[in-house]
C-alpha cells in the first residue's frame, strides 16, 4: 500500500503555508532557512503518518527475523517545497523519529507529474489545486486545514 502526502497543512502544520502566502517565495525561503533547525508543529495528519511510521517499523523487525517478509506500507511525501525548505521537513521529521520512504521536493514542478509515476493507493493535501490529476486515476483526499482553505 503506498501511501503519499503533502508536508505543508498535512504533515506540518499552516506556519510556513502563512509566510508564503503573506508574502513571497523568495520570504518564505528566507524563514524557513533561518528556522531550519526548528521542528514544525504537528498539522492534520501527523498522528496517521506517525502510526504508519510506528507499524513500518514493525515491518522492518519482521523482516529482519523473517527474510521473506515483505513490507505493504509505503509512505511518500510530496510536497513543493525544494532546497533550502527542504532541510525543515528533515528536521522535523527527525525531531518525531519518523521518515518516509520517498521524499520529493519539486520546486516548481507539478504534483501530478511525480503522483502518476509514483501511482499512490492515496495521496493527501490540503490545496484544491494540488489534486487535479490528468491521469485521473489516483484517489486524492483534499485535507481542509489552514490558510490555504481560508
Ligand atoms: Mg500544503
Amino acid at each position: 500500500m503506498r501511501i503519499a502526502f503533502d508536508f505543508d497543512g498535512v504533515i506540518a502544520d499552516d506556519e510556513a503555508e502563512a509566510v508564503f502566502k503573506g508574502d513571497n517565495l523568495e520570504k518564505f525561503h528566507e524563514y524557513e532557512d533561518k528556522n531550519s533547525n526548528i521542528p514544525h508543529k504537528p498539522g492534520p495528519l501527523a498522528d496517521l503518518f506517525k502510526k504508519l511510521s510506528f507499524l513500518q517499523k514493525l515491518e522492518e523487525r519482521e523482516r529482519e527475523r523473517d527474510t521473506n517478509y515483505k513490507p505493504i506500507i509505503r509512505t511518500a511525501i510530496v510536497t513543493a517545497r525544494n532546497a533550502p525548505a527542504h532541510e525543515r521537513v528533515i528536521t522535523t521529521l527527525e525531531d518525531w523519529g519518523v521518515s518516509a520512504n520517498e521524499s520529493f521536493f519539486l520546486g516548481g514542478m507539478v504534483k501530478n507529474r511525480i503522483l502518476s509515476r509514483l501511482k499512490p493507493h492515496m495521496f493527501f493535501d490540503d490545496q484544491i489545486s494540488h489534486l487535479e490529476s490528468e491521469a485521473g486515476d489516483i484517489p486524492m483526499v483534499h485535507i481542509p486545514f489552514g490558510i490555504a482553505n481560508s
